[in-house]
């Protein structure tokens, strides 16, 4: 029922310290109800001996985020005093809709036992028993009963059948949501683009919070459209981004949530997402695109600034 992720873009910070903020987004969303609750950061992770480059390291609890809280510190899965110059972290809380209230059906959910790719989603998603038997029908395994579980499986799916492997993560997204039915808020996190966040919505809301020293942080926002010829002002506009080659000005937090009250100690600095609407951060750049623009729509997504 609440969604919080984090993304620290040359801004150095130890996994204690992004598991404070992840922690902290969740307290400030208790209020919306909830039965469980979860994360995911980058491992390796030292209980499942995963210790490959890029793994994802997930903690789940049944209950208070107080007990989740309390199980990242007891458990000693992954390495507390290490710092991570760019990071992206997922949090959540769930409100059971599908499965009962356990540490298997809370989010993060993923693709496989590599959770090579891992998502928090609020809402439901109508279909989800047609793209299970799909699913399974092409040899993808199941662990919980929740309708959410169809989505990193689905988004693994297209990307084993990818056409090439510079397939981008916002594609994979935008062909996701192609397929779902039903309400959603969701954050992705993949080990196969390590720092990049995609996140989309449809009827269940996600707003993004800047926070960036380097004024104004508008810059790092680009908004495109699919069909539209914005894209190749937005190129243009990254390329001018990133030219800045010495790292200078780049440093740059993201904050995405389910409503501002996780935000606004961070930043006033925020962005309401809109249906569709598929937001990517990539090398600490923001862009956003729309799944099928329709006319009239408004090409410029501004920041807002919360009072
Ligand atoms: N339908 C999903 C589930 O039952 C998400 C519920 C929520 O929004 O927390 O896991």
């Amino acid at each position: 029922c609440g969604i919080f992720a984090y993304l620290n873009y040359q801004v150095p910070r130890t996994r204690k310290e992004i598991f404070e903020t992840l922690v902290k987004g969740l307290q400030r969303l208790e209020y919306r109800g909830y039965d469980s609750a979860g994360v995911a950061v980058d491992g390796p992770n030292k209980t499942t001996q995963d210790l490959n480059n890029n793994s994802i390291c997930l903690i789940k609890k049944k209950g208070k985020v107080k007990a989740l809280d309390e199980e990242i510190y007891q458990k000693d899965t992954v390495d507390l005093d290490e710092t991570l110059s760019t990071h992206f972290g997922l949090a959540h809380t769930r409100w059971a809709t599908h499965g009962e209230p356990s540490a298997l059906n809370s989010h993060p959910h993923r693709s496989d036992k590599n959770n090579e790719f891992v998502v928090i989603h609020n809402g439901i998603i109508t279909n989800y028993k047609e793209l299970k038997k799909y699913l399974i029908n092409k040899g993808y395994e199941f662990e919980s009963e929740t309708d959410t579980e169809v989505i990193p499986k689905l988004i693994k799916y297209l990307y084993d059948n990818r056409e090439n492997d510079s397939i981008t993560f916002s594609k994979l997204v935008e062909r996701v949501i192609q397929q779902l039915e039903g309400a959603f808020a969701l954050v992705f996190k993949s080990r196969h683009y390590p720092g990049e966040a995609v996140s989309t919505r449809r009827g269940s809301p996600l707003l993004i919070g800047v926070r960036s020293e380097h004024e104004p942080p508008a810059e790092h926002i680009a908004v495109q459209y699919n069909s539209g010829h914005l894209r190749e002002e937005v190129e243009e506009k990254n390329s001018h981004n990133s030219s800045n080659s010495n790292g200078e000005g780049k440093a740059v937090e993201y904050y995405f949530a389910s409503d501002a009250s996780a935000i606004i100690e961070h930043t006033n600095k925020v962005l309401y997402m809109e249906d569709d609407d598929i937001a990517v951060v990539k090398e600490g750049a923001l862009s956003i695109h729309r799944l099928n623009r329709q006319a009239g729509d408004d090409p410029v997504r501004a920041i807002q600034t919360l009072q």
